[in-house]
């Protein structure tokens, strides 16, 4: 059982967070320090570290994440001019809630290459 993170805390109520989507698999909310005027994070409600810990077993998982993640960018009226996803893994990679979660970026134009 992976270490309970901020987002196990946020999944299961004990920190308060602003909604967006919820199904059995997955959780949305709005981050708190928002990198671009709308953005979400997606987390599995399956505590799994980080996407290098996904296993063949998540491949549905995985997709249905990617699914979930496009019926909120839909929702939130991004898929007209763009929007971009992130998957942060590990230090390098700017992770920093060892509990997978894919950002969901959009509002603005972003840059290419990131920073
Ligand atoms: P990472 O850097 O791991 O890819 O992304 C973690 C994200 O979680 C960051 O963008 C950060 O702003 C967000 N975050 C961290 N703690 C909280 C929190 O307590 N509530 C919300 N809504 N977002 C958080």
């Amino acid at each position: 059982m992976a270490e309970e993170t901020i987002f196990g805390k946020i999944l299961s109520g004990e920190i308060p967070s602003q909604k967006v989507y919820s199904d059995a698999e997955f959780y949305a909310f709005r981050d708190v320090n928002p990198a671009a005027p709308t953005h979400i994070l997606i987390v599995p409600r399956k505590p799994i570290p980080k996407v290098t810990d996904l296993t063949e077993a998540d491949a549905a998982l995985a997709g249905r994440m990617l699914l979930a993640a496009n019926k909120i960018a839909e929702q939130e009226g991004l898929t007209e001019k763009g929007f971009r996803y992130v998957i942060n893994c590990g230090e390098w990679g700017g992770q920093t809630v060892f509990h997978l979660h894919l950002h969901i970026l959009g509002g603005r134009a972003m840059a290419w290459p990131p920073g």
